[in-house]
């Protein structure tokens, strides 16, 4: 059983944040910020592409409770919703969760390198992604 079905059983301790027949959130045991929560579905699905879409709908309500809690209780000015998808995304552990950080001015934490498209790149990038799955 993955680590979050164990804790959705009990086998495994967590601060439970938010609970309902359905879905759970926890305090991530690594935060990258104090009160940083992952929000995932009692059922095992391994990621986005696994998860149904109802069930997605559920969680994310959740994650919009979450974050407001964040706001109201523990004076975050902003959060971050962030989902890793494969281990090359940076998924460890392979059950569906949302990360949910509280943000404060001067954190630190910003997220993402950027870069800049070559000229001609973004209209390769769009026709693979639209004209050539209309095809
Ligand atoms: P991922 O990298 O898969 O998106 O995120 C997994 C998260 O689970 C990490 O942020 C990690 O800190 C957290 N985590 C791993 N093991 C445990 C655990 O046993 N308990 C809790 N509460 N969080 C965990
Ligand atoms: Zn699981």
């Amino acid at each position: 059983m993955c680590i979050f079905c164990q804790i959705v059983s009990g086998e495994l301790p967590a601060y439970k944040v938010y609970e309902d027949d359905k879905t759970l959130a926890f305090l991530d045991i690594y935060p990258v910020n104090p009160g940083h929560t992952l929000v995932i579905p009692k059922t095992h699905y391994q990621d986005l592409e696994d998860i149904p879409e109802t069930e997605l709908a559920n969680l994310i309500m959740v994650v919009k409770k979450v974050g407001k809690l964040l706001k109201d209780k523990l004076g975050a000015a902003g959060h971050n919703v962030t989902e890793n998808n494969g281990a090359v995304a940076g998924q460890i552990v392979p059950h569906f969760h949302f990360h949910v950080i509280p943000r404060h001015a001067g954190d630190g934490h910003e997220p993402w390198i950027r870069g800049k498209y070559q000229p001609g790149e973004a209209d390769e990038i769009i026709k693979k992604l639209i004209r050539q799955s209309a095809e």
